[in-house]
């Protein structure tokens, strides 16, 4: 049985085909950097003797319509013949549903108008989201298709932590609260960390770290999320790579007044020229860490600031939950970053943390854990895997359907 994840982002497109059984990716392919000169297509196929082929070619793809095409072409010519044939389901992850799904839906017309309806709250990604969608159910209109939704497992937040202090009117008429990101990521490193673990998700106070060019943290009780940091857009919170995290509301109008900057140019500067960009002029973390460690000091303030921010998060956390079974690191810093880690961990012995930084620097290709056996709080280092989360939420809520 297989399952086809499509997670047709801003700019991307990612694309993987799960054999569900061992639950092994036999596809995995990515369209890059759509709309830009420099734009790449790459295709790696895996057989089921492990050997495996890669592909990668450069090629204008001047929008999301050309991209998927791209993707079509790929499919259609997997080898060997009759591999799509088994096609059991096809997941997409959107990034926004609104208040309207606290869980995946099977795709029909009215989830579809529903993703429309919630352009206004994720103008750049629902479009891209839809796109891929619709190429697929034209390719394959008789495939069920499901849409695992990025904010369905903060849907759970209750009210006091998800709406924010302005005038009732604009929640009521205009959905502004906080709806949160990432959830998919969040939800597959909190159920890995308990399978690590060996304890029910549902028995565990957990707080996750989604550490990659974005950046989250989530509060888990006994498998609910009760609070997160992204808020109405995945502009709240901790300090990202392009991305200012938590700021003075204040500061839009101060830009405006004094320097005159408009709407567009505050809204750019603050997702594409902050963060650890606008501290020190690189996004990535591993050149970040390169450039800290040459003395330079924006990049060492920056890496300090990235740091506090998330202990912060971790100490309100705590108190939210009222005590921790454990933290859980994920996305590309979260699982690779062993100083980040180390830096964020220093910090929380006062918490029950006691941090192993032998084990820190194991540099494991899976799971693991990165506190000492006797901690009374559990670390725990998650590689992240989003793409595999849809396809199995998509293959269970199919299945659920057809027991029906
Ligand atoms: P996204 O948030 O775009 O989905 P990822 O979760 O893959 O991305 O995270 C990407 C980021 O992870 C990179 O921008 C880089 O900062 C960081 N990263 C990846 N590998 C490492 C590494 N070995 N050490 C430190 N940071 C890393």
């Amino acid at each position: 049985m297989h399952v086809l994840v499509i997670n047709s982002g801003s700019s991307s497109i990612k694309y993987r085909l799960y054999e569900m059984e061992h639950e092994t990716p036999r596809i995995t392919g990515t369209v890059e950097r759509i709309g830009e000169p420099n734009s790449y297509s790459t295709f790696t196929r895996r057989s089921t003797d492990g050997t495996s082929e890669e592909h990668s070619k450069p090629l204008p793809i001047a929008n999301h319509a050309a991209g998927l095409q791209e993707v079509l072409a790929c499919l259609a010519n997997t080898q060997p013949p009759g591999l799509m044939d088994s096609l059991y389901a096809i997941g997409h992850r959107v990034v926004h549903g609104g208040e309207s799904y606290q869980a995946p839906a099977i795709i029909d017309k009215d989830v579809i108008s529903t993703i429309r309806e919630t352009i206004p709250l994720a103008p750049l990604h629902n479009p891209a989201n839809l796109a891929g969608i619709e190429a697929m159910q034209r390719l394959y209109p008789h495939i069920p298709q499901v849409a695992v939704f990025d904010t369905a497992f903060f849907q759970t937040l209750p009210a006091h932590a998800y709406r924010y202090a302005v005038p009732n009117e604009l929640y009521q008429r205009y959905q502004v609260r906080r709806y949160g990101f990432h959830g998919i990521s969040h939800c597959y490193a909190a159920r890995q960390a308990a399978g690590h673990l060996q304890k029910p998700l549902a028995s565990l106070r957990l707080i996750t770290l989604h550490l990659g060019n974005g950046a989250s943290a989530a509060a888990i009780d006994n498998g609910i999320a009760i609070d997160t940091s992204m808020g109405m857009t995945p502009l709240e919170g901790l300090i990202m790579g392009s991305r200012c995290g938590d700021l003075d509301p204040s500061l839009p109008f101060y830009l405006a007044k004094h320097l005159g900057m408009q709407l567009g140019e505050i809204e750019a500067l603050l997702n594409h020229d902050s963060g650890m960009k606008g501290l020190c002029g690189a996004n990535d973390m591993r050149e970040v860490h390169r450039m800290a460690n040459q003395g330079d000091k924006q990049a060492q303030l920056a890496l300090a600031m990235y740091c506090y921010r998330i202990g912060k998060y971790i100490g309100a956390y705590h108190t939210v939950l009222g005590g921790l079974d454990a933290l859980v690191f994920t996305a590309g810093v979260g699982a690779n970053d062993s100083n980040v880690r180390q830096s964020v961990c220093a910090r929380l012995d006062v918490l029950g943390i006691e941090f192993d930084a032998q084990r820190n620097l194991d540099n494991i290709n899976g799971v693991f854990e990165i506190s000492k056996a006797s901690s009374k709080v559990k670390v725990v280092v998650v590689p992240g895997n989003e793409e595999l989360e849809i396809a199995r939420q998509t293959a269970d809520l199919v299945a659920q359907n057809a027991a029906i």
